[in-house]
């Protein structure tokens, strides 16, 4: 039986591509690829030449059972994204689940995330961290999912396109307050990679302001909500009060 290895990319700088992480690729029978065209370019520039299988939202069902069909026949195949760490805001979560349930050996080659780069220079607490992914691209749904975690104390990670970037930092302003602490980091890894930081309506500006700010990829960064301080622990008070009230004789 072959093995089915998760196999993290570069998110820019084609340097971070682990050496473990080549080696796997020269190695496996089939590389299967969330984007086929735009990973052929990556083996292409490692002078690796294999098959490749497209494995997408739409498909991963249906392509999940074919390939782990081929792994329990002896093939290894590596799952790649188009960047970063598959399955973290990526396709893969279907074929690995489908692998764990058929008992195949499903190994991790770690490498570059994102989320995880952006909050290691951020300057925020990394204690504990809540990562959202995508937020609703609708302002309504957006702003619905920022309110439910306007309580959050850990610290909040988001990715974002850049086209809604501005949309998405007014509707931090409006629901979190201009004061909550924000770090967006932009173009990670890459010649123009930036950080802006600080309360969040001055961060709003700074985009604003900014004419490349509308290009890139971002990670955006939230502090928690400050315990102690206003609504959050009268809440959670109402909460517990809730919860204990049926108990009560
Ligand atoms: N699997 C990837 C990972 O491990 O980070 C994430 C894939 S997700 C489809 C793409 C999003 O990740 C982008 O919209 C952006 O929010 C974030 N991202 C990816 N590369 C980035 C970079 N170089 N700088 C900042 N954000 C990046």
């Amino acid at each position: 039986v072959g093995t089915l290895f998760i196999v993290a990319t570069p998110i820019g700088n084609l340097d971070d591509l682990s050496r473990r992480a080549e080696q796997v690729l020269a190695g496996v029978d089939l590389v299967a690829a969330e984007d086929t065209r735009h990973s052929g370019r990556l083996l292409q520039h490692l002078a690796i030449n294999k098959p490749m299988w497209a494995l997408h939202d739409h498909n991963e069902r249906e392509r999940a059972s074919s390939l782990l069909d081929r792994i329990e026949r002896g093939e290894s195949v590596a799952l790649i994204s188009d960047a970063g760490t598959p399955l973290i805001s990526d396709p893969g979560y279907v074929l690995v689940k489908a692998a764990r349930q058929r008992g195949i050996v499903v190994t991790p080659i770690p490498g570059a995330c994102a989320m995880v780069a952006a909050l290691s220079a951020a300057g925020l607490p990394t204690d504990r961290f809540l990562f959202e992914g995508f937020l609703p691209a609708k302002a309504v749904g957006r702003r619905k999912a920022l309110q439910v975690l306007s309580r959050e104390t850990a610290t909040l990670i988001f990715y974002e396109s850049p086209r809604r970037i501005q949309g998405m930092m007014a509707d931090v302003v409006s629901v979190f307050g201009g004061e909550r602490e924000v770090v967006l980091a932009r173009e990670l890894t890459k010649t123009f990679e930036t950080f802006y930081s600080g309360a969040a309506s001055g961060v709003l500006a700074q985009l604003e302001e900014d004419p490349n700010a509308g290009k890139g990829e971002y990670v955006v960064m939230v502090a928690g909500a400050q315990i102690g301080a206003g609504e959050g622990a009268s809440v959670d008070a109402d909460q517990v009060l809730a919860l204990l009230l049926p108990e009560l004789p």
